[in-house]
């Protein structure tokens, strides 16, 4: 579902995606850890079109992005095309980024109909049905400020899947949460792992990891250091600085 070809990034001299290669399979949960720094957010970006790559591009479904390395044009993504592609993945923030002055339901709503998909009336269907899943069936009225960290999430994963993406991307969903509010969240994650959606998590959550995902990813410094079944990244790391980053972190 997801390609991501020899992408590099960089700020001025800083590079902080080197060389990125990834395949992310439909129906597969793919968990990317990595020290600070190491360019996991940057990564996510890229697939989302939030950043454009120096070299190599990103295909999402087969439509590209980007431009190959020795200069060959792939085809520029207009802004409305982008558009449209982003609206096959969901992306689920940290600090949750919900409308503030959007109710519960509205919240969750906006999206599909802004982009035409459903009209007011079936968007709201929709989202009703998507916060009974999330648990939250109850809260449709209330205003983001008015709910738990946890709640607040599991609304913004809700809105991700409004609009029906072929991958959702998670930035440290759990980051920010207060630790009693974490499990909330995990449980909602693992319940659309289950259900067969394509995720990509960027997590500090070992234990979750190790549960959830099919094939766990390690950067560093921007690049793949190496990847696998948690079974094999998780217990029997091949790298130095796999084993050093799990040695801090477990
Ligand atoms: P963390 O675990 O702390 O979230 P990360 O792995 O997500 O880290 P990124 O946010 O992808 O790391 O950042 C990678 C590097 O790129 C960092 O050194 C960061 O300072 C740098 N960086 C990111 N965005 C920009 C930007 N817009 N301008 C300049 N440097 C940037
Ligand atoms: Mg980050």
């Amino acid at each position: 579902a997801v390609e991501v070809h020899d992408v590099h990034k960089w700020y001025g001299a800083h590079r902080v995606l080197d060389g990125v290669d990834l395949t992310v399979r439909a129906g597969e949960v793919t968990v990317i850890l990595g020290p600070s720094g190491s360019g996991k957010s940057t990564l996510l970006r890229v697939v989302n079109h939030l950043e454009k790559p120096e070299i190599g591009y990103v295909s999402v479904n087969g439509e590209l992005i980007g431009v190959r390395k020795q200069g060959d044009h792939l085809k520029e993504l207009s802004e409305r095309a982008i558009l449209a592609q982003r609206g096959n993945i969901g992306f689920v923030f940290q600090n949750f980024n919900l409308f503030p002055h959007l109710t519960v339901l509205e919240n969750v709503a906006a999206a599909p109909v802004a982009t035409g998909r459903l009209d007011r009336d079936e968007a709201r269907r929709l989202a009703r049905e998507l916060l009974d899943r999330v648990g939250l069936a109850d809260k449709e009225t209330a205003y983001p400020r008015q709910l738990s960290g946890g709640q607040q999430q599991r609304v913004a994963i809700a809105r991700a899947l409004a609009l029906r993406p072929g991958v959702i991307l998670f930035d440290e969903p759990t980051s920010a949460l207060d630790p009693e509010l974490v499990g909330e969240v995990l449980a909602v994650i693992k319940d659309l792992a289950k259900s067969g959606t394509t995720l990509v998590i960027v997590t500090h959550e070992i234990g979750f990891a190790r549960e959830i995902a099919d094939r766990i990813v390690f950067i560093d410094g921007g690049k793949i250091v190496e990847q696998g079944p948690p079974s094999e990244v998780l217990d029997k790391p091949r790298h130095e600085r796999t084993r050093d980053f799990l040695s801090k972190v477990l």
